[in-house]
């Protein structure tokens, strides 16, 4: 049964945001919507931040060197005719810095500090997250999240000088790959022992450090970073091993915090990471509040426990479930899907269904590692809980169905047998 709702306001312009909002639309709103974004652009693409945006490859080219990143059709997550249509009230440059549950509304300041109240009946918190910044104050010390952040990094690749990037997920990962190909010498510094650990099984993870060592990256596992050096510009980093590294580009890829801090006291439940406890329809613990994407954490039947994915595919899908959701009332759909994260590495796409770590098992049913090109399945309890493939979408893809269910892992293995 649908419930009565005018006024909704979406919090977050970027990727769960739109599509919150386009999917409200989809689905017969046609009240007001209100998204909130405290960036000064249009929503984007952050994927490519770390990838073509860095490269120039695919941006197309520019006679008088490369155009801005601001605006570029490449970058645009819909354009503008298509977010018109949607008849919003865009406010752009303008921040949630409070939220009164009780009276349903939400504090906007502006840009130039004035704050006014906007009222809601429905309310969609997706305001992602921002990049963990390295205690340092020395230029030429980046971190790469926004737009702004990759037209800074983009201007400093520069071909012969070396780049140290600070994290071996997958943006430091990428962003390591990004200055080999515009020719810099690169050093990636990884605190763990393997990189990956959180995302991927050592396995893996160990291929993917492999890779990067193929392509002339030097890669130093196990060592912290304890500072950055330099007079004003920063020159060396400092390993916590007591070695020194010249610099001449520092990107960190440290992971993020969530832009959760405008919802502290509103009754919203917030987990120990600042993330927003939602249950199994991306409900918030407070009524008619949603949340989706980096900032939701939410229980998956499937993997037992709590999930939260910085995914881009997750903060389209879960957005479109939490306005589905929003607007049912009653007879909402839990939110249960296969995660899907890939990256794009020295040519090659990594592609991950489900979850890829912990896993208790692996096994590579297509292809070998060393021919750097196949697909391996990973389990835990007997059962399958992941598949990772690496140049090798059709036959990844392909396998996804398991996942859409318990299969346990003998039967997966079979499900390859009859597949070949
Ligand atoms: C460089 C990079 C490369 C990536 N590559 C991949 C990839 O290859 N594959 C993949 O699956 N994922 C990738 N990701 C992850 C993916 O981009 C994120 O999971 C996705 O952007 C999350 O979307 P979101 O809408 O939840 O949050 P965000 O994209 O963070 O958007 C939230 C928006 O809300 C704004 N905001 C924050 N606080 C407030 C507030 N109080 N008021 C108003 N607005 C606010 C933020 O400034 C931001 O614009 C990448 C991420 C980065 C940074």
């Amino acid at each position: 049964m649908r419930h009565t709702l005018n006024d909704i306001v979406i919090v977050g312009a970027g990727m769960a945001g739109l599509h919150a909002a386009e999917a409200l639309r989809e689905n017969g709103f046609d009240g007001r919507i209100t998204l909130i974004g405290d960036e000064p652009h249009r929503p984007y693409s952050r994927p490519p931040l770390s990838k073509e945006a860095l490269t120039g490859v695919g941006m197309g080219t520019a006679e008088d060197g490369p155009a801005p990143l601001a605006g570029h059709r490449a970058l645009r997550l819909r354009d503008d005719a298509a977010v018109d249509a949607l008849g919003l009230d865009l406010r752009l440059g303008a921040r949630a810095t409070g939220l009164d549950t009780r009276r349903r509304r939400v504090t906007v300041t502006g840009t130039g500090g004035t704050a006014e109240e906007v009222g809601y009946d429905g309310l969609i918190v997706a305001s992602g997250a921002r990049a963990r910044r390295p205690d340092t104050d020395l230029d030429g010390v980046h971190v790469l999240r926004t737009l702004d952040d990759a037209e800074a990094v983009r201007a400093a690749l520069a071909p012969g000088g070396h780049a140290v990037v600070v994290g071996a997920g997958f943006v430091g990962a990428e962003v390591a790959a990004s200055a080999r190909a515009v020719g810099m010498e690169v050093t990636l510094v990884e605190a763990a022992a393997t990189p990956l650990t959180r995302v991927v099984d050592p396995r893996i993870g160990r291929i993917l450090t492999d890779l990067h060592r193929e392509n002339g990256v030097d890669v130093r596992l196990g060592t912290g970073v304890t500072g950055f050096e330099g007079h004003r510009r920063v020159e060396r980093v400092r390993l916590a091993d007591g070695t020194a590294i010249e610099a001449s580009l520092v990107v960190a890829g440290m992971g993020v915090h969530l832009n959760t801090e405008w919802l502290r006291g509103s009754g919203v439940d917030l987990l120990a990471d600042g993330s927003v406890a939602c249950d199994e329809y991306a409900a918030a613990s407070v009524p008619n509040v949603y949340a989706a994407g980096d900032l939701a954490n939410w229980p998956h039947p499937r993997y037992g426990g709590r999930l939260r994915l910085e995914h881009w595919t997750n903060a389209s899908e879960q957005a479109e479930a939490a306005a589905r959701n929003l607007l049912a009332g009653e007879g909402r759909t839990p939110f249960a899907p296969v995660p899907y994260f890939w990256s794009d590495q020295y040519g090659m796409k990594v592609q991950l269904l489900g979850q890829g770590a912990p896993a208790d098992r692996a096994a590579f049913v297509h292809g070998r590692p060393e021919d750097r090109k196949f697909v391996a399945f990973l389990g835990r309890g007997g059962l399958l809980t992941g598949i990772l493939g690496l140049r090798s979408t059709p036959r990844t893809m392909r396998y996804r169905p398991l996942l859409e269910r318990p299969t346990p892992w003998e039967e997966a293995l079979a499900a390859v047998g009859g597949a070949r």
